[in-house]
């Protein structure tokens, strides 16, 4: 831990004898804590940013609820499909891969119809046919998560190295998005394949200077 990082949550743990190590306080505001400059733009981002995105989970429910959000995103922004998750949620089964592959053409147009959702066709077929990957790939590796830790050096998240910008994708997203187009995934190309790595902490790409970057959380 470095000298700053004690002084700290010396500092911290002095407020409150409730607020542990690896908790960040601002005195109820949280607009001075420093964050990655994108999560501090909107507060459904600010949430996102400091609860979910760079947090490393082995969960498939999670990773299919990205896939299918992340395939939606494709030329929108991420706050758009942010903002409908919970519509998305109820559309698709709560994100039960096994649910969703068996949508039918009936699904679909009703899929069509929910204003709640991205209204595109080729969009929505793209989750039910994914999904059906999403369980083939479960049946071969034991889980999606497994086969996904198969591509990282190590099995371990990477954090970014902090010099230069966050890229757009890397060669690890080249090369996971080039095998899940090769088992028929659409709508999964290496920008949206790397967006999907870091939002489930594959990569750790919070900022050095961004409070998540080791882990931290916001206190209660
Ligand atoms: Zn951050």
């Amino acid at each position: 831990m470095l000298a700053s990082s004690i002084r700290f949550a010396v500092r911290a743990m002095s407020r409150s004898p409730k607020i542990a190590a690896d908790q960040v306080c601002s005195g109820g505001a949280a607009d001075d804590v420093s964050r990655c400059e994108w999560g501090s733009s909107d507060p459904l981002y600010i949430k996102y940013h400091d609860e979910e995105w760079g947090t490393a989970t082995h969960d498939d429910r999670v990773h299919f609820e990205f896939l299918v959000l992340e395939s939606a995103q494709a030329g929108l922004s991420w706050i758009t499909v942010l903002r409908k998750r919970e519509n998305y949620r109820k559309a698709f089964a709560d994100f039960d891969a096994a649910r969703v592959s068996e949508f039918t053409d009936a699904h679909v147009e009703e899929l069509l119809k929910n204003p709640g959702i991205i209204r595109n066709r080729a969009k929505i077929k793209a989750a039910i046919s994914n999904a059906k990957i999403f369980l083939a790939i479960q049946q071969e590796f034991g889980s999606f998560d497994k086969y996904l830790y198969g591509f990282v050096p190590g099995g371990k998240p990477v954090v970014f190295s902090g010099s230069g910008a966050i890229p757009p994708r890397t060669e690890l997203s080249d090369t996971i998005a080039a095998d899940l187009k090769n088992r028929g995934f659409k709508f999964f190309g290496s920008t949206i394949c790397y967006a999907h790595l870091q939002a489930v902490g594959v990569v750790n790409d919070h900022l050095p200077s961004c409070f998540r970057r080791t882990g931290r959380k916001m206190c209660p």
